[in-house]
């Protein structure tokens, strides 16, 4: 059985091994670099991305992890797992913090506001009711949320949701010496896919609804299939 694992060194790690264990799962909890070989897929929960990541410094855990996505395993990270994720992260106060890396997008890391300006909302997700039939809607629940605002050609967008009305503006800089821009557009992306890693902004992990669980787990059975027919057609030639 494939072993799923899920960072644990602050926030929701324990809301996403109780949602692995309704689908029969059992999640092992994650903090020490020497875990990250045994695991067959990683889930990277909600939290403070900051504070997860000195957490993570502090274990030496940056290194196994960027190996373990370079590797192609599935991983998943949800509202700071995906900021940990991206490749890049804007507005952090004090300008920047350590990243994982991987998935080629852009986000800001409180694009929504602070806390009290959390929200739930209904996304349309298609790709939920192709894999399962029924409904292609999902209840997103964003606690001051991140937003991907950019993507690169190789990223899926999964869903993306209406920016709520007095959201705070937010400005970009793209660059030394480029000027700021106010991001103007209605709508942000909140969740992805590329190859072996899926993010979301907001967290299935606190909603009954299974079938974010049951889609990642599913990435780690294609992974397998791929790399068994890497290897039968490279033993075939
Ligand atoms: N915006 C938070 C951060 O910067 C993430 C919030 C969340 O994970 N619920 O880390």
């Amino acid at each position: 059985m494939a072993v799923v694992g899920v960072l644990a060194l602050q926030g929701s790690y324990n809301e996403h091994i109780s949602a692995l264990r309704r689908i029969g799962v059992n999640g092992v909890e994650v903090r020490k670099p020497e875990q990250l070989p045994g695991l067959d897929s990683l889930i990277i929960p909600g939290g403070e991305s900051t504070t997860m990541a000195k957490l993570a410094n502090y274990h030496n855990l940056f290194p196994a992890l960027r190996e373990f996505v370079g590797a192609g395993k599935p991983v998943w990270g949800t509202c700071a797992g995906l900021i940990f994720l991206a490749n890049k992260a804007v507005g952090t106060k004090s300008g920047g913090q350590e990243l994982i890396g991987g998935l080629d997008c852009t986000v800001h890391r409180n694009f929504f506001g602070s806390q009290v300006r959390s929200f739930e909302t209904e996304l349309s997700v298609p790709m939920l009711a192709e894999k399962e039939g029924g409904s292609p809607t999902c209840r997103g629940v964003f606690i001051r949320a991140p937003a991907i605002l950019e993507v690169g050609s190789d990223v899926e967008i999964l869903a993306d949701c209406p920016v709520p009305a007095g959201t705070p503006d937010i400005t970009i800089t793209s660059g030394e010496g480029v000027k700021e821009e106010v991001y103007s557009k209605d709508r942000v992306i909140v969740a992805v896919r590329q190859g072996n890693i899926l993010a979301t902004a907001f967290h299935p992990e606190l909603t009954s609804d299974s079938r974010w669980h049951r889609f990642f787990l599913d990435m780690d059975k294609e992974s397998h299939v791929k790399t068994f027919s890497t290897l039968s057609l490279s033993t075939s030639s």
